[in-house]
């Protein structure tokens, strides 16, 4: 038996986690008091990067309006059915190097598979994923960046937003609450712009 020093009852070693930093090769807290701290610490986190991410945009009113154009310019050379690796490494000719998070998949994407990913080079990437995926990928949206650091935080978000959906990996099979998010990326983008 042994204590737990979050909620003091006394458990069995098998309701602790193995930690091998510890004396005893077990956790401090239980199962339960493990499971719970761990799923406050991440939401504290994922609260303090939103907050961050309105704070620098609100002290940068430009980057947002630089982040709005390139967005519509993206978009207009994404959309489903193109062909996406053409269409980016065109955009990408232009904007290279661009840190960015996206969605790509199988269509229709809200059926899936779809797999949330980050890249700095996403035509390089997509032609990766396509060689290795016997079906058609294209993409279904691109969130871009300006550092590597926020868009692995985002992607981080949204991996754990639908981890109940995940098949492995990067790949995901939308249950009905990713797909309606997925149609909701897809529906709510700006309009194209000529
Ligand atoms: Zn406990």
């Amino acid at each position: 038996m042994k204590r737990c020093s979050k909620c003091r009852a006394n458990k069995p070693e098998s309701e602790f986690h193995k930690n091998s930093a510890q004396r005893d090769g077990l956790a401090n807290y239980c199962r339960p008091c493990f499971a719970e701290s761990n799923r406050i610490s991440k939401k504290k986190n994922i609260e303090r990067v939103r907050a961050e991410k309105r704070r620098y945009f609100a002290n940068h009113p430009e980057r947002r309006a630089a982040n709005e154009k390139a967005y519509r310019a993206r978009r207009k050379l994404l959309f489903p059915g193109e062909d996406a690796a053409r269409a980016l490494a065109r955009y990408h000719m232009n904007n290279p190097r661009q840190p960015c998070v996206y969605l790509v998949g199988v269509e229709p994407f809200d059926v899936g598979p779809v797999k949330i990913g980050h890249t700095i080079n996403l035509p390089v990437r997509l032609v990766m994923l396509q060689n290795g995926s016997p079906l058609p990928l294209a993409v279904a949206y691109v969130w871009q960046f300006d550092t590597k650091a926020l868009a692995h935080t985002h992607e981080h978000l949204l991996r754990s937003q639908f981890k109940s959906c995940r098949i492995h990996g990067e790949w995901f099979r939308p249950d009905v609450a990713m797909s309606e998010w997925i149609r909701g990326i897809i529906a709510t983008q700006p309009d194209i712009e000529t």
